[in-house]
């Protein structure tokens, strides 16, 4: 079990030697064609790895199992890339959404109630989006009505992700509808098991099916279950931590570094020299290389920026959107030239597959997969606007 408060230096290569002896060599083989179910069991069981080593959830208070500090979350994450370890990606949303919301906005009680079980592996997933409330989340139509103790909701979410696996839902309500549209709205901790709840997966384009429709029929919730005030979720909602999107954003950047450009564009050189198609002293195959490795650079640059900015207590709320803009473009568009570079017969090598991004190694699903990262999160015409309003103060 890794320890927070020692040297750097002994944390990395605690991490270093955890990941030789944790992760599965070949695992990214052995996922493709993973059928849904496959890679449920698959993630599960790499959770539960996760969760006995003290690498689950670093950024959590000490209380519950973390306490490491910024400069040892970095550690970790660069460490956990470089060992090419699975994404925790089943329990994203409980790690890294909900536990935030929980500690900054949650009652004693509810802490107790909630983070043992996310410790232990119960999955959550996060009712915000609806069919015509995206981008413009605050337009939300799910109704919730007060009944005494209890609250009765009625209506439709979408592209929740992970909702056929999870055990609770942190959802978004209107629990007022004659207030403005941003208030009015609650967040209610919702029991996945409870009667009324249906789930509809939704077929990507990619093969997978990880993310669904819900809808809810007289769904009855605890009034103990509410998150924050009533007709006060839309601040609930915005407590996700800046600081801790940076940090995974900047695994996933390492990993694009270390098995995206060392290793996924060689391999694509490699399978077309096999052919006679390519050579390495292509002037194009080099200029592509380059451009990759220094796109790399700069998004992680700007991460350390972001993070000393952390560690110095600046607010960092809109460079989360700077990163997030940064991250998913460059995933793109190495996706788009790996797919490219291998040929029209990379591109027919595809299957159905489970993996999620780039991870897969058929380049052509993971193509396909990149353009969820320019929507998922908030899509990044919302985070330019963003940027614009709050960084640069442009008018609305
Ligand atoms: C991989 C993935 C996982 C997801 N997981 C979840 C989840 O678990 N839970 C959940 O609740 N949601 C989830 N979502 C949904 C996601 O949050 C929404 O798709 C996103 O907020 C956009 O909303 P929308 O799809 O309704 O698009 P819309 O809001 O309808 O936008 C359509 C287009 O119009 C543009 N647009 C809209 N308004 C503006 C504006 N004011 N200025 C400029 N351009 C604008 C958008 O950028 C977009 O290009 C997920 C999405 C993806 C791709």
């Amino acid at each position: 079990m890794l320890e927070p408060g020692g040297a750097l230096a002994e944390l990395r290569v605690g991490v270093r030697h955890w990941c030789e002896a944790h992760v599965p060599p070949g695992w990214r083989h052995q996922q493709r064609g993973a059928d849904h179910a496959e890679l449920v069991e698959f993630l599960r069981w790499w959770g539960g790895e996760l969760r006995c080593s003290g690498l689950f959830a670093p950024h959590w208070p000490r209380e519950w199992g973390g306490g490491f500090s910024v400069e040892e979350q970095v550690v970790i994450a660069e460490e956990l890339a470089r060992g090419d370890v699975p994404r925790n990606a089943l329990f994203h949303v409980a790690v890294f959404n909900v536990a935030p919301t929980l500690f900054h906005n949650a009652t004693r009680e509810q802490r107790d109630r909630f983070l043992p079980g996310i410790r232990d592996g119960e999955v959550w997933c996060q009712g915000y989006s609806e069919p015509d409330a995206g981008s413009d989340l605050a337009s939300l139509q799910t109704r919730a009505v007060r009944d005494g103790d209890r609250y009765i909701v009625n209506g439709q979410k979408v592209w929740t992700s992970w909702a056929r696996e999870a055990d609770w839902c942190m959802l978004l309500v209107r629990t007022d509808p004659s207030e403005a549209k941003h208030q009015g709205i609650s967040c209610l901790v919702v029991d996945m098991h409870s009667p009324g709840i249906a789930v509809r997966p939704i077929q990507q384009a990619w093969g997978p099916a990880d993310f669904n429709e819900v809808f809810f029929d007289n769904v009855v919730i605890p009034v103990e279950n509410r998150l924050g005030p009533e007709h006060g979720g839309w601040g609930v909602a915005q407590g996700t931590l800046a600081a801790e999107r940076a940090i995974s954003i900047l695994e996933m950047t390492e990993r694009l570094r270390h098995h995206g450009i060392e290793g996924a564009i060689r391999e694509a050189v490699a399978w077309r020299l096999e052919r006679g198609e390519v050579a390495l002293d292509d002037p194009a195959v080099r200029e592509l290389l380059a451009e990759c490795w220094a796109e790399v650079h700069v998004v992680r640059n700007v991460l350390n920026q972001m993070i000393d900015d952390i560690i110095l207590g600046v607010d960092v709320s809109g460079s989360s959107s700077v990163i997030k803009v940064l991250y998913s473009e460059l995933l793109h568009r190495m996706m788009l030239r790996i797919t490219d570079l291998r040929g029209v017969a990379g591109q027919i090598d595809a299957g159905v597959l489970a993996c999620a991004g780039w991870e897969t190694g058929f380049w052509m699903n993971d193509f396909i997969h990149s353009f969820g990262w320019l929507i998922g999160g908030g899509t990044n015409e919302i985070q330019r606007n963003v940027i614009g309003e709050r960084m640069l103060g442009l008018p609305r």
